[in-house]
């Protein structure tokens, strides 16, 4: 599925929960499972794909485990979040709606994620570090916000150079995984848009 960019409507505002699990919301599963691996990144939000519906999927590997699932109206608690926000070396984000960007951004380093999976089941998941970020970064799409959205000023603008260089953030932008390249091919100067 082509992946939306910063500036198109549908990833600033809130999605809308999942009323009933239909073949429609399976195949959109699926789809963002690949369109995930294609890209690739370690999660994706539906918003994303461009449809404003409460799911996103997720696959990490943190070397130990895979972690990889997808989640429906989800819930979201944070842990610890004022120690994370005075953390001095924060690690870095980015986002597979900003290709080519990245920046340090402080997030809660533990949370709980609640929901429901394809199967009707309720879900519940406890994570720390670079999940919980996941988790963090994922969560945000549903609600219409972007890493971009919580970076301090002197982080924000360097993203915004990077949004504008592209002419992205006006309207709608989007590119195609395995067709236009991967995320890391994004640099300034290289649109794939
Ligand atoms: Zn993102």
């Amino acid at each position: 599925m082509p992946i939306q960019i910063t500036g198109t409507a549908v990833l600033h505002r809130r999605a809308a929960p999942v009323t009933e699990i239909t073949p429609r919301i399976i195949q959109l599963v699926d789809d963002m499972v690949e369109t995930m691996h294609a890209a690739p990144g370690v999660g994706l939000a539906a918003p994303q794909v461009g449809v404003g519906l409460q799911v996103f999927v997720w696959s990490y590997d943190d070397a130990e485990v895979l972690h990889e699932g997808h989640i429906l109206n989800p819930k979201l608690t944070t842990f610890g979040g004022l120690r994370a926000r005075l953390e001095r070396d924060p690690a870095e984000e980015g986002c597979l709606s900003i290709p080519g960007a990245r920046a340090p951004l402080a997030r809660a380093p533990r949370v709980r994620l609640e929901g429901m999976d394809l199967g009707g089941n309720h879900l519940q998941i406890d994570a720390t570090g670079w999940l919980a970020r996941i988790f963090q970064h994922e969560y945000d799409h549903l609600q219409g916000v972007l890493y971009r959205d919580r970076l301090r000023r002197a982080r924000r603008s360097e993203v915004d150079e990077i949004i504008t260089s592209h002419g992205w953030g006006r309207g709608i932008a989007q590119w195609l995984p395995g067709v236009d390249g991967e995320e890391s091919d994004f640099t300034e100067g290289g649109v794939r848009a």
